[in-house]
């Protein structure tokens, strides 16, 4: 069973020998595979909560670029961290530019929301799942010119014994975990010829 990324597929990896059909590699590349990236901050402590506000929408200064969500762990009570989820073109300030650059990005914009100056942050992490040839990005789309059937046409097997799994081989649930679930449940029952799978620990699975 494959349970590729779509990303990862569409830059060839894992190669097929014999290759997909033509149909299937036309509906991986007519589907979109979107970019989402994080930037971490932790600061000594949760300054933001004094002044008032929690998690935040923060627009960047290019109009163009879409707005970053910054979630408040404080808030969930995991502590004095700042979490900026970037999307789409924003996430070139995180995956080509020093991590200190990425961090600088999103602070200039918290310190414009907060009305002062920051605290430094203690420790700052960013993701690069985009760059990584394991992930090749975040998760499928369906943009003009592909339609859900693309999805649906990656969910069925190839020659009849090579099968597919993921998040990106079904319409319902597509980008979700959810959906990545189901559809290795959906191939689990292809594969045993049920009609049902039971989910649960192995009777020696301790
Ligand atoms: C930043 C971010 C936030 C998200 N937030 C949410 C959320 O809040 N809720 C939600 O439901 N979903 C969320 N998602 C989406 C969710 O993570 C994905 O839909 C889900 O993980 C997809 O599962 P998958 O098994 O299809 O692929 P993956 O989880 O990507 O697993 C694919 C696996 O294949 C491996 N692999 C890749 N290439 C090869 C190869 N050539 N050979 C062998 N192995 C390979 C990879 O290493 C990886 O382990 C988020 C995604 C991102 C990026």
């Amino acid at each position: 069973m494959v349970t590729a990324p779509l990303g990862t597929l569409r830059n060839g990896l894992p190669s097929f020998d014999p290759p997909l059909p033509p149909e299937r590699t036309d509906a991986m590349h007519r589907l979109g595979f979107g970019r989402y990236e994080k930037v971490a901050l932790a600061f000594d402590r949760p300054f933001w909560r004094d002044a008032g506000w929690s998690h935040l929408v923060l627009f960047p200064p290019d109009p163009a670029e879409p707005a970053l969500w910054v979630f408040d762990l404080d808030a969930f009570g995991a502590g004095p961290v700042l979490v900026c989820h970037a999307f789409h073109s924003a996430t070139g300030h995180v995956l080509w530019s020093s991590r200190q650059a990425a961090v600088r990005w999103v602070t200039d914009m918290l310190a414009a929301a907060h009305g002062a100056p920051l605290p430094d942050p203690v420790a700052a992490v960013t993701t690069g799942w985009a760059d990584d040839p394991y992930a090749a990005g975040a998760y499928a789309h369906v943009p003009p010119g592909a339609t859900n059937a693309d999805l649906d046409l990656l969910g069925s097997p190839v020659g009849g014994r090579v099968l597919f799994a993921g998040e990106h081989t079904q319409s319902a649930r597509v980008g979700y975990a959810d959906g990545a679930m189901t559809s290795g449940i959906r191939e689990a029952r292809r594969l045993l010829g049920t009609t049902a799978v039971t989910l649960g620990r192995l009777p020696d699975d301790r």
